[in-house]
C-alpha cells in the first residue's frame, strides 16, 4: 500500500443499532445483476468476433485462450469490467484512522471492531510498540459490543487507551472490569463470559468532560485514569482531535480530526430534532448541538454523519422498507435530507451517510445511492451512502 499523506480512514462498520446483512431476497437480487452484466459483456464480447453475417468461425478453446476449466473461466472473465455488490453495512460503527505519523485511532467498538483489530493485529506484527487510541462516542451497545471480541484486547503486549465521555468507560467497565479491575458481582458473566482478567492487554481510560459544568475530581476515581476538557482539542502525535457534543439519548461526541491542514469529522447517532414547538428544551438543545457541529464542518475535507432515516420516515408518513410508518422523533437520529443539507451549507467535499436503518433492505440503499450520485453530479459535491470496506485517504 502506498505510504499516508496524512491521515488514511477505513470504515469497518456503518450500519445503525444492529449488525444486518442481505437477506436472502436480497442476495438472490444481487447474484441477478451480477449474473445479467456478465452474460451482457460475453455476448458483446462474442458479437464483436462475429463474421459479416453474424457467425461465429472459432472454437470455445480460442474464444477462452485455452481449455474450458476453473482457471481459464476466471482468467476470461477478468477481462470484463464487472461491478462489484455493495457492502452497505453489515457490521455496527467502527472506525479507524492511521496517521501519516504512525499512530492508530479507533472510533467505537461496534461488531466492526472485530475486523478492525484483526488488521491492527496484522499490521504491528512483532513490533514493540503498539499502542491504540479509541475514541468512544457514546454508550449504546452498538458502539460498544464488538470490544470483547477484539484480538487486540487479549495480547500482553497492546496498549489500549479509551478517550470518552464517562458513559462510554463505564459501558465497558460495568462488564468486563478493564479499568477498575472488579467486576460487580451481580453482574459477572451477565453480557459475556470475558472480564479483565481474561484480557490481558493493558487498558487506561480518559475522561472527557466539560471542565466548566464538572471539573475533575481530586479523589481518586477508579473509573478513570485522566480527564480531559471537552473545549480543548487533543492531541496524538501531529494529529489534532476536537470532540463536539452532539445530541443523541444518551450523551454523545462527535468528533473532529486535523492533521496536515486535512480535516474529517466523524459524527454518528446525532438527531437534528425535527418538531414543531420552539420552546421544547429538546429542540433547544438539538438545534445548538447542530450550530456547533456546522460550525466545526465548515470546508471539511470529508464528513461520516448519521442518517438513519428519509423524511418520510422520521415523520411517519412511511415506514422503513415497509407501508406503516411510526415518527421517528426522539430516536436519536437524523435524516439524509439534514445531512445533505448541511453538507451544502458548510461545503463539505465529501460526505458519507452512515448508521444505516437496519429495516433497509438492499435495494433501498442501492436506490438512495444513484440517488445521492445524481445529487454529487448537481452540486459538484460527493454524497454517498457509507459502505463497510470503504478505504479513503486525506
Ligand atoms: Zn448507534
Ligand atoms: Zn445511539
Amino acid at each position: 500500500m502506498s505510504s499516508i499523506e496524512n491521515l488514511r480512514i477505513h470504515f469497518y462498520g456503518v450500519q445503525g443499532s444492529s449488525s444486518v446483512f442481505p437477506s436472502r431476497g436480497d442476495r438472490v437480487a444481487m447474484r441477478e445483476d451480477a449474473d445479467v452484466e456478465l452474460l451482457r459483456q460475453l455476448f458483446s464480447d462474442l458479437e464483436s468476433r462475429a463474421g459479416e453475417q453474424g457467425t461465429l468461425d472459432t472454437s470455445v478453446e480460442e474464444i477462452l485462450g485455452g481449455p474450458v476449466d476453473r482457471k481459464t473461466l476466471l482468467a476470461y472473465r477478468e477481462r470484463f469490467d464487472l461491478p462489484e455488490p455493495p457492502i452497505y453495512g453489515g457490521w455496527t460503527t467502527c472506525c479507524r484512522i492511521e496517521t501519516a505519523d504512525g499512530f492508530d485511532i479507533v472510533i467505537d467498538c461496534g461488531s466492526g471492531f472485530r475486523n478492525c483489530a484483526r488488521d491492527l493485529m496484522a499490521k504491528w506484527g512483532d513490533r514493540e510498540e503498539r499502542d491504540l487510541y479509541i475514541l468512544g462516542t457514546h454508550s449504546h451497545y452498538d458502539h460498544t459490543e464488538g470490544f470483547d471480541q477484539a484480538v487486540v484486547c487479549f495480547d500482553p503486549r497492546n496498549r489500549i487507551h479509551v478517550i470518552a465521555n464517562r458513559r462510554y468507560l463505564r459501558a465497558l467497565d460495568q462488564h468486563l472490569g478493564i479499568f477498575s479491575r472488579q467486576v460487580e458481582v451481580s453482574l459477572k458473566g451477565v453480557m459475556t463470559p470475558l472480564s479483565y482478567r481474561k484480557m490481558p492487554a493493558r487498558f487506561d481510560s480518559c475522561e472527557i468532560r466539560d471542565f466548566d459544568l464538572k471539573p475533575p475530581r481530586p479523589d481518586h476515581d477508579p473509573l478513570v485514569g485522566r480527564y480531559h476538557d471537552l473545549n480543548e482539542p487533543l492531541n496524538i502525535g501531529a494529529t489534532s482531535i476536537q470532540p463536539i457534543e452532539v445530541f443523541h439519548p444518551s450523551p454523545c461526541l462527535a468528533y473532529r480530526i486535523e492533521h496536515g491542514g486535512k480535516v474529517f469529522v466523524f459524527c454518528t447517532d446525532h438527531e437534528l430534532r425535527r418538531g414543531d414547538d420552539p420552546e421544547d428544551p429538546r429542540q433547544v438543545a438539538s438545534l445548538e448541538a447542530e450550530e456547533r457541529l456546522r460550525a466545526h464542518c465548515m470546508d471539511i475535507d470529508i464528513l461520516y454523519r448519521d442518517g438513519q432515516f428519509l423524511e418520510i420516515e422520521y415523520d411517519g408518513h412511511q415506514g422503513v422498507d415497509a407501508p406503516r410508518g411510526m415518527s421517528r422523533m426522539d430516536w436519536g437520529h437524523s435524516t439524509m435530507e439534514d445531512v445533505l443539507a448541511m453538507a451544502e451549507a458548510c461545503r463539505v467535499k465529501r460526505s458519507f451517510i452512515g448508521h444505516h436503518d437496519p429495516n433497509r433492505n438492499w435495494a433501498h440503499r442501492q436506490w438512495i445511492d444513484q440517488i445521492l450520485a445524481r445529487k454529487s453530479e448537481q452540486t459538484g459535491l460527493r454524497f454517498q451512502l457509507a459502505r463497510a470496506e470503504t478505504v479513503v485517504d486525506l
